[in-house]
């Protein structure tokens, strides 16, 4: 397709950065590959709104995959970092934020009695796995087509044909080996589950699971699913490893747990907890986090781990996302979600809108989507063309149709009518779009 407006300055940015940097960005979603045209490059960000390279203002329905809950540049969030920075950037010593996010956390969500902090979500999850093996003495760890933990090798691996299949890698660079105990079913299927445990009796280690998924779009667990997953783990020694990188902290103040309340024995976090900061986590039983170094024998470390610039952005954070807070975040999201499929209803585009609390996917099919396969049948060319337009529009949505919006306590009446006001254009894209 062809794009009508121009971003010189971002493209003039995007072409320095490809020449210094594997397509352009650290990290491959933000190229624009889904979609087609010139990444933004974000200069600024207040409240709800991005400033682009070129001056253009955007409300922002991304918040950085999630972290900024409160909105960009929040002043007590800036305050406390500030605050943090003037003391010194990095003391490799424990210190007292971390202390002070460790006890946010444990506070906030029941089932997890102790905590590690680590920079990424995909350290929190890599090292969770390492810690359900060394503690069960089992090899294997079943995962969901569809579901993103992080690039942990052993979790980069697809899904085979709707039965229970090894996993092959699904990237180069990922060995057989590493990939060889990772057990990839549908989502959503209770009884591929339960045929995995009758097949490797006492060789799994655990099951992992976004808590409720967002990374092929947002697809909810069927009732009762989570809890399935717990019950088959417990019936077999496994352990049960509920992600909330995505959902922690941030669909609730205890995040999906906190709506479902399925007690996993290892949980993983990332994104809102660090406050725009790379701040994750992953903690649970205290039983089995005692078997992590140097309490246990299996081992775990990062330079970086509890920096007090990211834990003080984070306990900020935190201690700013009351009841309050989450009720307004769910406000706008319904709100939004509402605006959304009127403007595409009225042109007669099918679509479905999904959510999970405060986070929700815009699919572009009729039909439920339960699994990464339904994901995947969707018009995604619709999303292209909608995409565009919003964003000439001023709105930034996530570039990929596989991907959740999400929306802070910032969004304000102000941001949401402008958001109202590119719906009925965008939706006439999607309603003309071809494949
Ligand atoms: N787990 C989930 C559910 C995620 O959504 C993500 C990132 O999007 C990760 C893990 C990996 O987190 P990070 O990108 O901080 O490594």
């Amino acid at each position: 397709m062809s794009f009508p407006y121009e971003a010189p300055v971002s493209q003039s940015l995007f072409d320095r950065a490809s020449a210094v940097t594997p397509g352009g960005v650290n990290s491959p979603v933000r190229a624009f590959r889904a979609v087609g045209g010139t990444p933004r490059f974000m200069v600024s960000g207040t409240g709800p709104y991005l400033t682009d390279a070129d001056g253009r203002e955007y409300v922002d329905l991304v918040c950085s995959w999630g972290p900024m809950i409160l909105g960009h540049s929040h002043p007590e969030v800036i305050a406390a970092v500030q605050g943090a920075v003037a003391r010194g950037t990095s003391f490799g010593t424990p210190g007292a934020g971390e202390v002070e996010l460790a006890e946010e956390i444990v506070a906030r969500i029941e089932p997890v009695e102790q905590v590690r902090l680590v920079s990424s979500g995909t350290e929190a999850t890599m090292s969770a796995i390492r810690l359900a093996r060394g503690f069960t003495g089992r090899p294997k760890v079943i995962k969901f087509a569809g579901c993103y933990h992080g690039h942990v090798d052993a979790l980069l691996a697809a899904a085979g044909s709707g039965v229970a299949t090894f996993g092959l890698p699904d990237t180069p660079g990922v060995t057989g080996a590493q990939a060889g105990d990772t057990i990839v079913l549908p989502y959503n299927d209770l009884e591929a589950v339960r045929a995995a445990f009758a097949a490797h009796p006492g060789e799994i280690a655990c099951v992992i699971t976004e808590a409720a998924p967002g990374n092929m779009g947002v697809v909810p667990p069927l009732p009762g699913f989570n809890q399935g997953l717990k019950d088959l783990c417990s019936a077999d020694g496994a352990l049960y490893i509920s992600d909330e990188v995505m959902t922690g902290f941030r669909v609730s103040k205890a995040g999906w747990y906190g709506i479902d309340g399925v007690r996993p024995d290892l949980m993983t976090f990332g994104k809102v907890m660090g406050g725009g900061f790379p701040a994750a986590a992953f903690g649970g039983r205290a039983d089995v986090m005692a078997h992590l170094a140097p309490a246990g024998p299996v081992y775990q470390a990062g330079t970086l781990s509890g920096n007090p610039i990211a834990t003080a952005a984070g306990v900020a954070q935190l201690r700013l996302l009351d009841d309050v807070a989450y009720e307004k975040v769910d406000a706008v999201s319904a709100e939004v979600r509402g605006l959304v499929t009127a403007a595409l209803a009225k042109e007669g585009v099918a679509h479905r809108v999904q959510a999970a609390g405060n986070m929700f996917t815009v699919f572009f099919t009729d039909a439920e989507v339960t699994d990464y396969d339904a994901a995947k049948a969707q018009e995604s060319f619709r999303f292209t063309a909608f995409f565009h337009s919003m964003l000439s529009q001023g709105v930034y949505l996530p570039p990929s149709a596989f991907e959740s919006w999400f929306v802070s306590t910032a969004h304000d009446t102000a941001a949401v009518e402008r958001i109202a006001a590119a719906l009925p254009a965008a939706a006439r894209a999607a309603a003309g779009a071809t494949a």
